[in-house]
């Protein structure tokens, strides 16, 4: 006998993945030229000249036995010093080495921080648009979430549509900012704003409520825009972060859970993170991807590509009559369905070889998500196609 939500679980694929894989048989049929593919949010920047550096230094060293073998649990010792040094210079933030537990990535890291928070009963806020495996990650840790809608004027963070959702049983909010999949940056105001209903909804129920901070897009702004460190802004902030995106490593899976000395039960929780870590199988994080990072991760991304990427196709869409959402950050742009559902438009997009997932999964329903971390030449040649694709179907 096996577990039947596990088995339905493995066995429906994600539209997105769905539309992928449409798109590479496609490629085959039409001509890879042909296809314009704009489903995956795997970067299209190459990782930076570092972290090549890195791997050759790190293929030439003489103690193998290290390079390759465990790390303690948490990380190597070495890699997290390196780490927490950096966060601390940039952030200010007082970051130690013994804050960092380092996993394969940032959906571990999600998935741990969670487990070590759910209490019976837990409910977990989680501000729509989100990233689709968020509903996984909760009910998987036994959390209930509860969803705030996506205001769909500006898709920003609204603190006043928050509120009305805590409950004596939250444990914590997720924030993903730069947001996958609007591509929106929540800015310090909201964030404090954020801040002081937590410690408002924390006296009131008398626990600490946490903020999740998701944040594998975190250096990847545009327009002069920052991202706020967020634990600077609300003490009991829990980061999970990845570098994925930053350093165009996703399949390196490399991340971290960093959880602040002022974290309240900031000692506690770490363990209960190792712990949760534990109990899912983590023994350590890959010990080559540790020690690329250790070299890199005072690297910033070249994000030339993904700006230019986003104001062509932002220009040329606004331009043809979609409604566009600006995006300030990360590497995609939510385009509102022109005619029909976004799934019947996702459909009809297909006859014009335009793959682009609707965004139901992401709790967006009418809108769609196009992934910018795609060749600018595809884009370039994409938009006779968006354009034929709105007027013929308006
Ligand atoms: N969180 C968000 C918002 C993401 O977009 C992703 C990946 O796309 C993840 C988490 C998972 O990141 P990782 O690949 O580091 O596990």
């Amino acid at each position: 006998m096996l577990v039947n939500e596990m088995v339905q679980l493995g066995a429906k694929r994600s539209g997105i993945r769905e539309l992928f894989e449409y798109g590479l048989k496609r490629k085959a049929e039409v001509g890879a030229e042909n296809v314009f593919d704009f489903s995956i949010g795997n970067p299209s920047v190459p990782a930076p000249q570092a972290v090549q550096e890195a791997y050759k230094a790190l293929a030439a060293r003489p103690d193998t036995v290290k390079v390759h073998g465990y790390t303690s649990a948490t990380g190597a010792m070495s890699v997290r010093e390196a780490v927490a040094k950096n966060l601390d210079e940039r952030f200010h933030c007082g970051a130690r080495a013994q804050n960092l537990f380092f996993t394969c990535g940032a959906a571990p890291a999600l998935m741990s921080t969670m487990k070590a928070m759910r209490v019976e009963g837990a409910e977990f806020i989680v501000l729509a648009p989100y990233f689709p495996e968020y509903p996984t990650f909760i009910h998987a840790v036994g959390g209930k979430m509860v969803t705030v809608p996506a205001n769909t004027e500006d898709f920003d963070l609204h603190v006043e549509e928050v509120e009305p959702y805590f409950t004596e049983h939250t444990q914590a909010i997720l924030v993903n900012s730069p947001n996958n999949p609007s591509g929106v940056v929540y800015k310090k105001e909201a964030l404090e704003a954020l801040a002081e209903l937590l410690r408002k909804k924390s006296a009131e129920y008398g626990h600490p409520i946490y903020l999740i901070a998701d944040e594998p897009y975190r250096e990847l702004v545009f327009d002069g825009y920052e991202t706020p460190f967020i634990p600077n802004l609300y003490e009991n902030t829990v980061v999970c972060y990845s570098w994925s995106k930053s350093l165009s490593l996703p399949g390196e899976r490399i991340g971290y859970v960093y959880v602040p000395d002022r974290c309240a039960d900031s000692v506690d929780l770490f363990n209960a993170v190792a712990g949760s870590a534990r109990a899912l199988g983590h023994i350590c994080a890959p010990a080559t991807s540790q020690y690329i990072v250790e070299q890199c991760c005072g690297v910033m991304p070249n994000i030339k590509a993904y700006d230019e990427n986003r104001k062509t196709l932002y220009e040329a869409l606004t331009g043809y009559g979609y409604t566009c959402v600006y995006p300030h950050g990360a590497f995609y742009m939510l385009i509102k369905a022109p005619f029909g559902t976004a799934l019947e438009f996702s459909e009809k997009a297909k006859e014009y070889n335009i793959l682009v997932p609707p965004c139901e999964p992401f709790g967006c329903p009418g809108y769609l998500r196009l992934s910018t971390c795609v060749s600018h030449d595809m884009i370039l040649r994409s938009l006779p196609a968006f354009k034929a694709l709105i007027e013929q179907g308006c």
